[in-house]
């Protein structure tokens, strides 16, 4: 089974983003956890929830990989933007609760000049302070594409954040293929070393979910711009092996690309229809 699936708006609720991606054929979907730009988060209703839980599971979803709000950076060299990202952490933690067991992936954050080391210093600490044994979501650093002072975009990083955290086990990692490859991974032609190397640094086990783009950029662009399915310089033929890639076709699989609805189901269905069953 191929658990694939694209952001959906949250705020309409989870009954709602349930529904919405099974009319687009997903079965699994990202979602913000609050207006992407931060602030408050809506109050969640108890009888939305379980509406949701029973339709993914009459609808086999697989795991859910929720997205942090991009105003979070646990890593600015201002306090205050560290501490306002440190308390919707904190938030979304609990948030997470009402739906158990889901993914929670965030963008490691921007150093702003501090340098690379402190940036992980700062980015481990927060995570010490807030996650908890009791917890029952995985949090997932996301690899990015080393756009300004982005810590993330080499595994090296990914794993130093990961080293300095306390409780690994809710940990793991997102990696999102449009920054791979502008990161300089070169996924297109060598896949099966890039993969090996992030087993040899990381740990293949950290690797929880993926998200799936093209990118409108060369190799080692370091932009972040994604693209659609086959109109970028990753190219169909790649992606198509990655779902399937041994390593990888039982993770969930996130478009992020510049589609509208009908764009995603067709995504989907393209994906679907190119996932080998064993
Ligand atoms: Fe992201
Ligand atoms: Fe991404
Ligand atoms: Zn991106």
């Amino acid at each position: 089974m191929l658990y694939i699936g694209c952001h959906l708006p949250s705020s309409k609720g989870y009954l709602a983003m349930g529904r919405h991606a099974v009319a687009l054929g997903a079965n699994t979907f990202a979602f913000f956890t609050r207006n992407p730009r931060g602030g408050s988060a809506k109050k969640i209703n108890t009888s939305d929830v379980e509406a949701f839980l029973k339709l993914a599971e009459s609808h086999n979803f697989g795991t859910l990989v929720a997205h942090a709000p991009y105003t979070m950076n646990l890593c600015s060299n201002n306090l205050s933007i560290r501490e306002f990202g440190r308390n919707m952490l904190a938030d979304d933690m609990k948030r997470m609760e009402m739906t158990p067991g889901q993914y929670y992936n965030f963008h490691p954050g921007s150093h702003v000049g501090q340098g690379v080391d402190l940036g992980i210093e700062q980015i481990a600490e927060t995570l010490n302070n807030v996650l908890t044994k009791e917890q029952s979501t995985t949090v997932l650093l996301e690899g990015m594409a080393g756009k300004g002072s982005e810590i993330g975009s080499k595994f090296e990083e990914l794993k130093a954040i990961l080293d300095k955290v306390e409780l690994k086990e809710k940990m793991g990692v997102c990696l999102d293929t449009c920054h791979l490859w502008e990161a300089g991974y070169d996924i297109v032609n060598d896949l099966n070393g890039v993969l090996e190397e992030f087993d040899r640094i990381v740990g293949i086990k950290y690797l929880k979910a993926m998200h799936l783009n093209d990118s409108k950029n060369p190799i080692a662009a370091h932009k972040d711009r994604h693209e659609l399915i086959g109109e970028g310089h990753i190219g169909k033929e790649a992606l198509i092996k990655i779902i399937n890639h041994p390593e990888l076709r039982k993770l969930p699989f996130i478009l992020e690309t510049p589609n509208d609805d009908e764009g995603y189901a067709n995504e989907i269905k393209l994906m679907q229809s190119n996932y080998t069953k064993w």
